[in-house]
């Protein structure tokens, strides 16, 4: 702590520390920088100097380590165990053919499980920390690994410190170190300079250091030291990293993949046994058996998951819907009730003034958006400030109410709550010039909005001495209040009168404020400080229109089997009002209420209410676990500090890309780029894509492999010349197996995914049924091949033609049996042919890869292989027809099924 430099040039002004004595103007002068920041050039020079704000994590597995990964696998070493086998038996074709498998098989895993860790790498990227800075003196966001010293960061409750920065400016700001000193209390901060250099970092309270959070009030701060300069960076505390879990489904999978594999390995082994009973050549025998353990084995299971889960990813991405943490993506799809917010989230968060009450009248306001055309009007008439004082009254109190600047409005600019960029268009449509009033009277502190408190107040110096500005929920305004503002003066409160307004106001729909100001002898606020002889000077009622999409999702989620619940801070009438606008039905819980009720009388409730208002992050928690105990699958989402224990209790924490905080972002699973519940409806979708496609290439994989054990099972059992050869069966395994299940993967969603009911989160890959369906598919690809093998034989006398008919027929089977495995219920004809592009494109691979064994020479000669004539192509094609027919059957009877059952 005492002036050492870390990392950063000895010869740069940048280094000079103790940083926490200094008084601001010195802090500022060191790092060549003042309260408004650098200018975006000094500022991209410096980070070219010092390198990004990153604290290094661990160094990642090289590339030749997931190579060899790939060949630690039983079913690799008894391939290997097979060449060598092969190779004593001086049968250098076979393990030529055998060595070959490895290999490929070797490149194939690594090459997705490349893909995958790519995959997992850019969601870290994606949900990366962002920073409001201010460069060129403008309030900008940007990457938190782009700040560098010197830039000026404002920062609000509910932030995560991005660097170790020194603080300037404060407002009640109050962080929690627990992080880097373990103490879990919240600590105060300030300006003022410290007398001595030799604090430890938990007493240096004008200093905020990286990795930190601000829990109230809000300051701006100037970066000292970024990336592993920083403290956090020092004790080398590595972030928790996102998406390396495991999620449910692939620990199911392995499982599953084991005992299936367990059963097929009992299979070759009988065929084995009976083999050797039947005095087949033991050499041949035992290499058949090997190859039908290999093809049979579905190893590409879990491959197939990565991959339909980078997909899903990928694609949840491309529909603004990021992703923290696999196992989320399943959990989506599986999701049984969202608990929204309503503003921003299920509203457009564009607030726009329609209604002023001042002066014991009503006024509308015209006009749409934060443009400043549009007018107040009384019964009719035009209105000014200039023209009421009682107006001009509610509107100044609007003004000098409000977190955001001005002046930044009136460039152009709408950064900041839109509830308060909304009262200041309303007075400017009133005539008043919000910066210049401002200017007038100066802030002299602030209370910040917190919806815990629902309320702000700003103390200003005014001509009369200082005045105190308060804006709020009405209740809570009017709880302060015993005094208003009549068209002749002040006069006392007409309580239960502005109750009604503001009741009146709520259900149209409207958000509702109240406005206050009182005299005051202080110069500072404290929380302690708020009176209750404050006087009313008008309600506002602000629309903010249902988001067009968000009432489309809100249908579609109940079609989906999933219920939508709004958890709004907003009065109970608003609640209503816009409830019923979304089908939410018209019975709203407030807060006070869910107060008075037990968890079984809230379990109960929570059965048919669908809104829910004035609610605290505290209710919302309560909620959802009362949702869990009913064995919901509860996906909530959340914005504030404080939602992170509710995002967390749930199963699906999704918190808010744009509007939300950092630590809601840390506590969730699902970050909404946009904000939008619409994108949460879409998100589901594709959570539940992967369980169906994993449901399709499980389907796939097994039937054909229950086609290959029986085919061969049979004409062990019969005693007949055997239809493929080891080599054969693997030819078999590579071109179709390891490419096709892949291309299911990327099936895109079926149109009726969102009007079934959520899966039972219980419900395996398999279920009974699919058993007995791909036992059918089995025995068609065997008896079809068996037959056209038999046939061939008799008709030709020659082994290798027959051969090559068995292992056509069978890859042509499943080339079209996966055309089946696309949809398990709709038919082939109804499904796009181009839709899944990475589908067609490898199943013209496949076409390819098997023509050219049949007619490249060599191929054709370690294969054993011999070509075709145009007849026997005919047939092959035509009678292979044959397991799509039964497919077609299979689909008309599950549908039918499905339908009787519901
Ligand atoms: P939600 O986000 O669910 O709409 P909030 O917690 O943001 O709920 O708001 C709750 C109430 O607090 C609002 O109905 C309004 O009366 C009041 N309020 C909201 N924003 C502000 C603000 N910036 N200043 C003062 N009061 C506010
Ligand atoms: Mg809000």
């Amino acid at each position: 702590m005492n002036g050492i430099s870390r990392g950063t040039p000895a010869a740069s002004p940048l280094t000079v520390e103790p940083w926490h004595i200094l008084a601001v103007a010195d802090v500022e002068r060191a790092l060549a920088t003042g309260q408004d920041g650098l200018s975006a050039r000094a500022a991209v020079e410096r980070l070219r100097q010092l390198g990004p704000n990153e604290v290094e994590s661990e160094p990642q597995e090289p590339w030749w380590r997931l190579v060899l990964r790939q060949l630690r696998d039983p079913l690799v070493y008894i391939l290997l165990a097979a060449a060598a086998v092969s190779l004593t038996l001086r049968d250098y074709a076979d393990a030529g053919v055998i060595l070959a498998v490895v290999l490929l098989n070797a490149v194939i895993g690594f090459v997705q499980e490349y893909r995958a860790r790519e995959a997992v790498r850019s969601l870290a990227r994606l949900s990366a920390p962002h920073a409001l800075v201010i460069r060129d003196g403008r309030p900008q966001e940007i990457a938190s690994r782009d700040l560098v010293p010197g830039d000026a960061v404002e920062l609000v409750a509910g932030s995560r410190v991005p660097a170790d920065m020194r603080l300037v400016q404060v407002r009640g700001i109050a962080v929690d170190e627990s992080l880097l000193t373990g103490e879990s209390l919240p600590v105060q901060k300030g300006t003022e300079p410290m007398p001595n250099a030799d604090v430890i970092v938990a007493d240096q309270t004008n200093m905020l250091f990286a990795g930190t959070t601000v829990v109230h009030g809000r300051g701006r701060g100037l970066v000292v030291r970024t990336g592993s300069a920083s403290e956090l960076g020092r004790i080398a505390h590595v972030m928790r990293e996102v998406g390396t879990t495991a999620t449910p489904l692939q620990t199911t999978l392995a499982r599953f993949g084991r005992l299936v594999g367990i059963a097929i390995l009992g299979l070759a082994a009988a065929v084995l046994a009976l083999g050797l009973f039947r005095a087949l050549p033991p050499a041949e025998i035992f290499l058949t058996a090997v190859a039908l353990a290999v093809a049979a084995i579905p190893e590409g299971l879990p491959v197939v998951l990565t991959v339909t889960l980078a997909v899903a990813v990928r694609r949840m991405a491309r529909r603004r819907a990021i992703v923290r943490s696999l196992p989320a993506v399943e959990t989506l799809g599986s999701t049984t009730v969202i608990g929204s917010d309503k503003t921003g989230t299920l509203t457009k968060n564009e607030m726009t003034v329609r209604a002023i009450w001042a002066g014991g009248q009503h006024h509308a306001v015209s006009g749409s958006g934060y443009a400043v055309d549009g007018r107040i009007e009384q019964e009719g008439r035009v209105l000014r400030a200039d023209d009421s004082p009682s107006l001009a009254a509610a509107l100044r109190v609007a003004v000098l109410a409000t977190e955001v600047d001005p002046a930044h409005f009136e460039a152009g600019q709408l950064v900041g709550d839109p509830t308060d960029i909304a009262l200041l268009v309303a007075a400017m449509k009133g005539g008043i010039v919000p910066s210049e009033l401002r200017r007038q009277h100066p802030e002299l502190d602030s209370l910040p909005f917190e919806s815990e408190r629902r309320l702000m107040l700003s103390l200003r110096e005014s001509p009369a001495g200082p005045v105190e500005h308060l804006k709020g929920a009405p209740e809570v305004v009017l709880a302060r209040c015993h005094r208003e503002l009549g068209p002749e003066g002040e006069r006392s409160l007409q309580r239960e009168r502005a109750l009604a307004v503001a009741a009146e106001y709520a259900a149209n729909g409207l958000r509702v404020l109240a406005l206050a100001y009182r005299h005051s002898s202080g110069r500072h606020l404290t929380s302690a400080s708020l009176g209750d002889d404050y006087v009313l000077t008008g309600l506002i009622g602000m629309e903010d229109p249902l988001r067009p999409e968000a009432v489309a999702a809100a249908h579609d989620a109940h079609s989906a089997g999933i219920r939508v619940l709004m958890l709004t801070g907003d009065h109970a009438e608003t609640a209503r009002a816009v409830g019923k606008r979304l089908g939410l039905g018209d019975r709203v819980l407030s807060g006070h209420e869910i107060e008075r009720l037990s968890d079984a009388e809230l379990s109960q409730a929570l059965r048919d209410v669908n809104c829910f208002a004035r609610v605290t992050p505290e209710h919302k928690l309560r909620i959802v676990q009362q949702l869990k105990r009913a064995d919901e699958v509860v996906a909530v989402t959340g914005d504030g500090v404080n939602d992170a224990p509710a995002l967390r209790a749930a199963h699906l924490g999704i918190a808010m890309g744009m509007s939300g905080s950092d630590v809601a972002r840390e506590a969730s699973d699902i970050v909404l780029a946009d904000d939008n519940f619409a994108t949460i409806t879409s998100a589901i979708e594709e959570g539940r894509v992967v369980f169906a496609n994993i449901r399709k290439a499980t389907f796939f994989l097994l039937s054909t492999a229950a086609g290959e054990i029986l085919a061969i099972m049979v004409t062990v059992l019969a005693g007949w010349p055997l239809p493929f050869s080891a080599a054969q069966i693997l030819w078999i395994n590579l071109v179709t197996d390891s490419v096709e299940d892949i291309a299911l993967a990327f099936e895109p969603g079926e149109p009726d995914l969102l009007r079934r009911p959520p899966r039972p989160r219980r419900e395996g890959v398999l279920t009974g049924r699919l058993v007995l369906r791909l036992g059918g598919v089995g025995l068609v690809l065997a008896s079809v091949t068996l037959g056209m093998f038999w046939y061939t034989l008799n008709a030709t006398g020659d082994l290798t033609i027959a051969r090559t008919v068995a292992v056509t027929q069978m890859v042509v089977m499943q080339f079209y049996h996966t055309f089946n495995c696309r949809s398990l219920d709709r038919s082939v004809l109804r499904i796009p042919l181009f839709s899944n592009r990475f589908l067609f494109i490898s199943m013209v691979a496949v076409a390819a890869v098997h023509l050219s064994a049949l007619y490249v020479p060599p191929l054709r000669r370690v294969l054993h292989l011999a070509p075709l004539d145009a007849a026997q192509w005919g047939l092959i094609l035509l009678v292979g027809l044959s397991v799509v027919v039964g497919g077609e059957i299979d689909k008309l009877i599950n549908r039918s099924l499905r339908r009787r059952l519901g």
